[in-house]
């Protein structure tokens, strides 16, 4: 009262207040002046027996009733059409008046979701009513006292409250009652109270209270307004229309609805909740407005109706849905105003709902609730589900329950947050919100809840004074009622018929329902038409609900009503209207169908009115079961594509399969049987297991316990062919601790598609021999037999196979026993029973009839065709030592009594772990000397390594889910360079492995594209995603850092014991993390790499040092922040990227490289921090990252990198490690294209590459150039040479190291650098380059069968044979691809046939990627279009084929995604605007039949192309203007020390020559053979130039002269010896020249004077 009175500066007006608890009483309360009546309920509490929520009901009620005294009872309506200033009014203070007394119950924000969207409901009907609406007569008047008037009342009011402001609401308000008291008022009246206040408060006020007003006022409904953002220009455009949850066809209305609309908003750039104020009016003479300069950049989200102040709704353009999607879905979600949470539920599910959004833009806003715990978007949420639950219930049993897990799911975190029991310092909403969300878990059948409910009962049972706490009676009481029986019933109907408090009366009555005993149901709704039955009439409408509102009570209240139609119509109760009731609960067709039958058979009995009404009641649930069928199985798709598991409670541990492959025949079809065997941890009534593209044999299932003799047979079964899960559901119960075997019988196919149990062929003798090989990681194993195939479940496996007598069956183990089978003549191989469990993924057989080459001691066996059976002595010679290195290391020997290594003809990955038979691609495993190039060879060697590891590291600990492949695939990755390393100590695995892998994996994890090492997966789309260098390079660049920073014995112990404890198991990285921790002290290995495995992206450090001269402060401050290789990508992420990192860091006079023990670390706390020393003095380079350990990038101050600079381009280059050239180059080019770095910088560091020999370097250097040569061509030949005039400078010395041709004294990485080195040479068109090539290639053709081009030219012979030949060329190289017998040529010839310049010959090629029959096999037909598109005039080619072949390419592949990802290919590898344009105009002509999708995503990557085309316009002239200028500058290798110098000049004739004659003698600063000079206008006489060395006693030879060239363009000499001129000699060049007496003033030039009119 006194809020109220302080409110309205009025106070109240009688002398007394009395409030009556009537028991019979027909409202909530009445008002009555001085004398305010109520129902028990909402007047008494009691407290520890009452609710929070009764307990809230009084409060408010209380509040209402009394703000009744000035809003009806001292200014009362004129007339009933204006109820709403009497209950809008005392609604709104209901909850605002409620707050000022109970400030903690958070009344403000349930005002929003309890009024705001109950009425948005209500009123989005088209029969919704004006707040001011014509009544007359007693009926319609008591038909308004309803949602609109109350709800929408106050809700209106409160936008008002808002537009104009607290404060002058207020004294409006106040105002209104001082003017009107003691009479009568409209709406009028209180507008223009209000507006005067305004204006005196707004003087500029923007529009009058009336004019707004009415517009809400006196229309129906209330508009959603449509948010379009133009994301390029920033701007949005507003619409508004009237909201309708649905229409109906045959409207009337033609009212033009519009409104005056407050417009609120924020953006995630400017994000501000608070203010409330209305930025924007949109009038309600308009339908679309538009905003300039909201703020939001392009990757923010923006929000309208700032906490859901206005009333209306708010849809936004799909990309704005998925930023709000995505930010909801992070950290950062509670950024967004928690009343803002709920409105955009309530929002979502509505528009969804009307048909104006989709479902899955809707439910992805849902997904972020697994994080919300706060009861006021919990509470919007669940009213939103409320209505898709009652629908899924008749969606089908499997499918309600994919349902319920999904919000199971969801209600988790604040399940957790919540617990079962009530806290002592829980508050008010806390326990409304625990109320809430058990109900939800228990009616979902939680057993925690169910549990905790039965036994609170049981409790009360024995005592019936047993206090309950308040807030879980009604979970208790109800779930006490649905899992027992009579007993309970009586016992809760006994304590409503005597207890003394009536809230505790009523809330049973609300439950009484719950009974799963139809009897019992039945009495209780027979109580409805029972005179005297105890329940009081103002009761009786709770009874009906009670029971409907549970799953099973819809059937029961049918039932019931059917049967006792006649007692209700002779109680003179309405029939129609219990019929509306069960309309609205129904869920199936089967329901309403009785129903209907029900009400048309008794027609005649129920009388024409009745049966006319109730029919009509029926609409609701016909609308509801047409909405699951336009709805459902899109929402269920979307679910059940949020989780892929297969529920925990069910757990194999063996397995019989026993297969009949079948390839003698067109079906391909075989068939199968398995027996699973399985330990039940939780009881339950099914069975999910995967399957996918198999036929069940229902009739053959069976189950049957292990531990007790019984067999299970009643079973319904459902194919979720969506997630491969078969279903079988039992009539009875599996129960937990037991074991139980299923059996099964089935069919399947072997495609061609390279996954499953598959089919794959070759040619013998030219007949086509079928093979059949399985391919099951990730998730095909459920195409080869019925299985749990998820990488945890694992379990002993029995296998057998069938085959016919010219094959033989591989498989896991080794065979045990054969048979032949007496009727089909087949033979069975049953194989040994494996000795450990192992995933379902890792199971293989093979049935082929290869031949295979076997080890000395039989334990190695590698099998292929017949042909290539000499291929396979390498991996026969390798595969011991690698085994022996990795069981040294792990400690462990290898687990299996063989290894067999099989390669099949077709195979989609490189290889395959499967336990004791690994498969591969035949050019992965076979080998030739002197035909295979010696990077197959590696290859080869690595990928035995690969998989050898994955046998610890995947197969003896497999990862507990996909999520973790990482743990497979870093280690095989990692153990595939450092064990061949062992194997093979020449190869400089170790040092590759950072340039192949580590500096790989840092290009791809500096776009916004990447993913953590961790990542959530669930789809096997998903799945196929981690397959990536994220989970290979990455993790294992991330293994190495850590094996060095927790050194390299500390990690050896820790794999040791993680191998150990988690060995025929699972794990997952916290597992690994904490074995690794073993000898640690300190700082945890988990807290280092969580920030290194959970967050995506790496760290840029930078270092800057102080360089005082004293070097008393030689401090250097490090810093940290992610890198971002392209700066736009940067600002769309909140989330606050750091890491621990460890740092290593060396300087010039300590010139430590080989320590690589941390320094230092920067922790993930620090922003930066400073190193106090770090040693160096203010003139010593200082390098960070030792042999780039670290998976980070290093920049510096500028005098570092110059300083780093000078001393790479001198002698003393090697003096920093090998791999920390590579790093400093690919550090460098990095940070400058990412925009950090200077380019001029990083041009200077590549400088030294002059002097660079080394492999290591040379391979960063030219895989950075890559982007730059591609780039760089977009600005033209003549730019574009300076360029490659520079890269072949660089190159000169490594070129001349290495020659034209093989050594036979050449180490491995000579070899591989040669290739390298010679492929650019060659790309750049150098002649001798060429030379060789076209002839090493004439000397093949002409004798194809014996001529050997060594190995390692092979790709340059090959490639520019093609390139400067024609169709006789490609057609060599097509016949040798098609007759080769090693896999290896073919393989090399594939990637080379796009090198020709003829552009029929190249779409020849091109189309053979869509024809069946031309000879490439499908997995190797990507690296035909990539040998067109990666030249650079292949780059149209490919464009002008799609012109032409798109038709065909989608017809061929029956699928666009060729398409794409040409586009998408060609789009990373374009240089020019024209291409680009070409390639877009492609696309929008042609969107219509690409669809939207390819559209989509072309447009994407044509986006990337242009993102390259803006980085060379921000980065190219920087770029060409140092190539130019550098092309003027001498070299400083040779350095003059003295000129002598003889002129003649010829003034005196007219010639005005001058003949000269230099001697300059030459210091040799570095070996070179280049000498180069300056010369202009001279006409140097080739014959007379001579270099002497200057010491003449013969101990320096003179050099011999190659060749001169002079460069008119840059005025350079430049004379080319045959041999390097020695350093620290002195050599004296002699030159004798003509020059010109020039008449410019330039030069050495002529001047004159007259001397007596002679000219002199
Ligand atoms: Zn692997």
């Amino acid at each position: 009262m006194k809020s109220l009175e302080n409110f309205t500066e009025l106070d109240y007006f009688l002398p007394k207040m009395d409030q009556v608890a009537v028991p019979d009483f027909s409202a909530g309360a009445m008002e009555n002046w001085g004398l305010v009546t109520y129902r028990e309920q909402y007047i008494l509490h009691e407290e520890g027996v009452s609710t929070s929520i009764n307990k809230q009901n009084v409060a408010t009620i209380i509040a209402h009733e009394f703000a009744h005294k000035w809003f009806g009872n001292l200014v009362s309506p004129t007339w009933w059409r204006y109820t709403w200033l009497n209950e809008g009014f005392a609604r709104y203070f209901e909850f605002f008046t409620t707050h000022s007394v109970e400030t903690t119950w958070r009344m403000e924000d349930q005002f929003v979701v309890r009024q705001v969207h109950t009425s948005l409901s209500s009123d989005s009907l088209e029969s919704a009513h004006a707040l001011s609406v014509d009544v007359g007569s007693p009926s319609s008047i008591s038909s308004i006292f309803g949602t609109i008037t109350y709800n929408k009342g106050a809700s209106v009011i409160r936008m008002m409250e808002y537009f104009m402001t607290h404060e002058t609401f207020r004294k409006g308000l106040s105002n209104y009652l001082a003017a009107h008291g003691n009479r009568t008022a409209e709406p009028d009246d209180l507008f223009a109270s209000l507006d005067s206040q305004y204006l005196q408060d707004f003087p500029n006020r923007p529009v009058s209270v009336k004019t707004v007003m009415d517009t809400w006022t006196l229309q129906s409904g209330h508009p959603v307004i449509t948010i379009t953002r133009n994301y390029i220009s920033g701007a949005l455009t507003v619409t508004q229309e009237r909201f309708y949850l649905r229409r109906s066809g045959d409207s009337t209305d033609t009212h033009d609805y519009k409104w005056w609309v407050p417009l609120t908003y924020t953006s995630n750039t400017n994000r501000d909740f608070l203010s409330t104020t209305t930025r924007t009016w949109m009038n309600s003479a308009s339908s679309q407005i538009t905003i300039n300069n909201l703020g939001a950049s392009v990757n923010d989200w923006v929000i309208f109706n700032i906490q859901q102040t206005g009333f209306y709704r708010v849809n936004y353009d799909a990309q704005n849905w998925a930023l709000l999607a995505n930010y909801l879905n992070s950290d950062s979600f509670t950024n967004i105003h928690v009343l803002n949470r709920a409105q955009l539920l309530d929002d979502a599910f509505n528009l969804a709902r009307a048909g104006s959004l989709g479902y899955t833009t809707a439910l992805e806003i849902t997904k972020y609730l697994s994080r919300e715990t706060d009861y006021i978007p919990w509470f919007s949420a669940l009213t939103g589900f409320t209505y898709l639950d009652r629908r899924f219930r008749g969606y089908g049993e499997c499918n309600y329950t994919v349902f319920k897990s999904y919000l199971v799911g969801l209600l988790n975190t604040t399940y957790q947050t919540l617990s079962l029991e009530e806290g002592a310092d829980d508050d008010h909403t806390t326990k409304l919100n625990r109320n809430l969300i058990l109900t939800w878990l228990c009616n979902y059948g939680v057993e925690d809840c169910t549990n905790m409910a039965k036994s609170e009962f049981n409790k009360l049972l024995l005592d019936s004074d047993y206090r309950v706490t308040p807030d879980l009676k009604t979970v208790v009481y109800c779930n006490a009622l649905r899992y027992g029986g009579e007993e309970e019933w009586n016992f809760l109907w006994n304590r409503y018929l005597t207890h003394n408090v009536n809230t505790e009366q009523v809330l049973i009555l609300g439950v009484l329902g719950c009974t799963k005993n139809e009897t019992l149901a039945h009495g209780y709704l027979r109580k409805t038409i029972t005179s005297y039955s105890g329940i009081r009439s103002q009761d009786v409408s709770s009874v009906y609900p009670s029971v409907y509102n549970n799953v099973y009570g819809v059937d029961f209240a049918i039932n019931f009503l059917s049967q006792n139609f006649r007692d209700i119509i002779e109680f003179n109760a309405s029939v129609s209207s219990v019929v509306s009731g069960i309309a609205g609960a129904i869920s199936s067709q089967e329901q309403l169908d009785k129903l209907e039958q029900f009400i048309n058979d008794n027609a005649e009995e129920l009388g024409s009115g009745t049966t006319t009404s109730a029919l009509n009641n029926l609409q609701t649930a016909k609308r509801n079961l047409e909405w699951l069928n336009t709805y459902g199985s899109t929402i269920m798709s979307w679910i059940k594509q949020q989780n892929y598991r297969l529920p925990s409670h069910i757990v194999p541990y063996h397995y019989n399969v026993v297969l009949q492959p079948n390839l003698d025949d067109d079906t391909f079809q075989f068939t199968g049987r398995v027996e699973i065997s399985f330990n039940v941890t939780e009881t339950t009534d099914r069975v999910q297991l995967h399957a996918n593209d198999l036929e069940i044999d229902e009739d053959t299932i069976a189950i049957e316990a292990l531990t007790v003799w019984d067999s299970l047979y009643n079973f319904t079964t459902t194919e979720d062919s969506l997630r491969h899960i078969y279903d079988i559901k039992l009539s009875d119960y599996l129960i937990a601790g037991r074991q139980y075997k299923l059996h099964l019988n089935y069919k399947g196919y072997h495609r061609e598609d390279m996954a499953g149990f598959y089919r794959s062929y070759y040619y013998r003798n030219g007949v086509k021999r079928w093979l059949a090989s399985t391919h099951f990681q990730a998730t095909n194993a459920r195409r080869a037999f019925p299985c749990f195939d998820e990488p945890a479940l694992k379990a002993q496996f029995k296998i057998s196979i069938a085959r016919t007598e010219d094959r033989h069956a591989l498989s896991n183990m080794p065979v045990e026993t054969t048979e032949q089978d007496d009727v089909t003549g087949l033979w069975w191989d049953h194989f040994q029973e494996t000795p450990m469990p192992m995933s379902t993924y890792l199971v293989a057989f093979v049935v082929s009839d290869f031949v295979n080459l076997t080890s000395d001691d039989g334990k190695y066996r590698t099998w292929q065709r017949s042909d290539a059976v000499d291929q396979a002595q390498y991996s026969i010679d390798v595969s011991p030592p690698i085994m022996a290195a990795l069981e040294n290391f792990t400690e462990l020997d290898y687990f299996l009594p063989k290894v067999d290594q099989v390669a099949i003809p077709d195979f989609s990955a490189g290889a395959m772990e499967n336990w004791g038979l690994v498969t591969y691609r035949e050019r992965n495993i076979l080998f030739v000397e002197g035909v295979t190039p010696s990077n197959y060879k590696q290859t080869t060697l690595q990928v035995i390594a690969h998989e050898f590891a994955h046998k610890w590291f995947g197969n003896l600990v497999s990862p507990d889910w996909w999520s973790y492949l990482w743990l497979n695939e870093g280690f095989a990755r990692y153990f595939q360079y450092f064990t061949p390393a062992e194997v093979e100590p020449d190869w400089r695995l170790k040092e590759q492995f950072v340039v192949a892998q580590l500096q790989t994996a840092m290009s791809v994890d500096s776009l916004a594209s990447t993913h953590a090492m961790s990542a959530d997966v669930g789809s096997p789309t998903k799945i196929r995603t981690l397959f990536s260098s994220i989970s290979y390079n990455k993790a294992a660049a991330v293994i190495r850092m850590t094996e060095h920073f927790i050194t390299h014995d500390n990690f050896r112990e820790g794999l040791v014991n993680y191998l150990k404890d988690r060995g025929n198991d699972s794990a997952t990285p916290d597992h690994l993390f904490e074995s690794l921790n073993v000898n640690n002290e300190g700082l945890s290995v988990k807290t280092v790499l969580d920030t290194w495995s959970l967050q995506e992206g790496y760290p840029i450090i930078t270092v800057i040092r102080n360089y005082d001269v004293n070097n008393l402060f030689r401090t250097a401050s490090v810093h940290q922040e992610r890198f971002y290789l392209r700066r736009s990508e940067r600002t769309s992420n909140t989330h606050e990227y750091r890491w621990w990192v460890p740092l290593t860091y060396t300087f010039q006079s300590e010139r430590n490289f080989s320590s690589t023990t941390t320094r230092d670390w920067l922790r993930v706390s620090q922003e930066s921090s400073l190193i106090t020393d770090i040693g160096a003095n203010a003139t010593e380079w200082l390098i960070f990252n030792i042999q780039e350990i670290g998976f980070y990038r290093v920049n510096y101050d500028d005098t570092n990198w110059n300083l780093i600079i000078s001393h790479l381009n001198s002698d003393q280059l090697t003096d920093i490690h090998v791999l920390n050239r590579a790093q400093l180059l690919d550090d460098s080019l990095n940070l400058a294209r990412a925009g950090i770095l200077d380019y001029n910088t990083a041009l200077n560091l590549t400088l030294y590459l002059t002097r660079e020999t080394d492999y290591i370097p040379w391979y960063t250097a030219l895989s950075s150039f890559t982007f730059l040569d591609r780039t760089l061509r977009g600005l033209g030949d003549t730019e574009h040479s300076y360029f490659k005039d520079y890269v072949l400078e660089l190159m000169e010395s490594a070129r001349q190291s290495l020659g034209l041709t093989e050594d036979p004294s050449d180490d491995h990485v000579t070899k591989l650098h040669r290739n390298q080195i010679l492929t650019r040479q060659c790309n750049y068109g150098v002649q001798s380059c060429i030379d060789m090539a076209t002839s090493e290639f004439t000397n093949l053709m002409n004798n194809p069968d014996n001529y050997l081009v060594d190995p390692d030219l092979k790709t340059v012979v090959y490639c520019n044979a093609l390139r400067y030949g024609g169709e006789e060329e490609w057609n060599f190289l097509w016949n040798r691809y098609l007759t080769h017998n090693v896999n290896t040529e073919q393989v090399l010839i594939l990637g080379v046939l796009g090198c020709t310049r003829n552009e029929t010959l190249a779409h020849g090629y091109l189309a053979k990627t869509i024809n069946s029959d031309s000879g490439i096999r499908t997995q190797d037909l990507s690296t035909v279009s990539s040998s067109v598109y990666n030249n650079p005039y292949g780059v149209d080619f490919a464009i002008s084929f799609l012109n032409q072949n798109y038709r065909q390419m989608i017809y061929f592949n029956n699928s666009t995604s060729t398409v794409t990802s040409l586009i998408s290919n060609i789009a990373g590898v374009l240089s020019t605007q024209a291409q680009l344009n070409e390639l877009s105009s492609f696309i929008t002509n042609n969107s219509a039949e690409l669809g939207t999708s390819v559209t989509a995503t072309a447009l994407n990557s044509l986006q990337t192309a242009q993102n390259n085309l803006d980085w060379l316009a921000e980065h190219g002239t920087t770029i060409t203007n140092w190539l130019k200028s550098r092309r003027y500058r001498l070299p400083t290798d040779i350095l003059p020390d003295r000129y002598v110098i003889e002129l003649i000049p010829y003034i005196d004739n007219d010639n005005f020559t001058f003949n000269g004659r230099v001697e300059i003698f030459l210091d040799v600063a570095v070996a070179t053979n280049a000498i180069r000079l300056h010369a202009n206008d001279l006409d140097i006489n080739a014959t007379s130039v001579m270099v002497d060395p200057v010491v003449a006693d013969g101990t320096i030879v003179k050099p011999t002269i190659q060749s001169k060239v002079y460069s008119e363009d840059l005025q350079i000499y430049t004379i080319i010896l045959s041999d390097n001129l020695v350093v620290g000699e002195q050599y004296k060049l002699s030159i004798s020249f003509l020059g010109h007496l020039r008449s410019d003033m330039q030069g050495f030039y002529r001047s004159y004077y007259d001397v007596e009119g002679e000219r002199r």
